[in-house]
């Protein structure tokens, strides 16, 4: 278990230090700020959506704790190329992951990487800002113009 869990720690740090996507994509078609007054997390998502709703390409910019980049870059690689649908299913189950851990048995299969963020439920604190990025990509999705807070 402590290996798995310096392992986990090794993602999050490596993807605050290098956060992929970071960048503002300039033929972006929806985007949405997102900001956790909690920690001080800011960030602004960037994606671009095909017709069928499906997001081709993602990019994000902000500034914030090494849990809150860490999400967001990680989150960017995890749905680029999925539909909203398949979006919504994952953002359930990312809450259930860092939150009740119910969704572990079942969700971790599916959600890759991001299961390094099992351990922030230890953290209540924390649960914003690992799912700032994912109530963002949200506000995005539904393009609706309006900032995502977590409170
Ligand atoms: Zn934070």
């Amino acid at each position: 278990m402590n290996e798995l869990r310096e392992l986990y720690q090794a993602t999050i740090l490596d993807h605050n230090k290098k956060p992929r996507n970071f960048c503002e994509l300039e033929d972006a078609n929806r985007t949405a700020d997102g900001h956790n007054p909690l920690c001080g997390d800011k960030l602004t998502l960037y994606l671009k959506v095909d017709a069928e709703d499906r997001v081709v390409d993602v990019g994000f910019q902000g500034s914030g704790c090494a849990i809150s980049t860490a999400s967001a870059s990680l989150m960017t690689e995890f749905v680029k190329g999925k539909k909203r649908g398949e979006i919504e299913e994952d953002f359930i189950r990312f809450q259930e992951l860092v939150t009740t851990g119910a969704g572990e048995a079942a969700g971790v299969e599916t959600l890759g990487k991001l299961a390094v963020f099992s351990g922030v439920r230890e953290y209540p604190m924390r649960v914003k800002c690992a799912t700032l990025s994912w109530h963002t990509l949200r506000a995005a999705l539904e393009n609706t113009g309006a900032t995502a807070r977590t409170e």
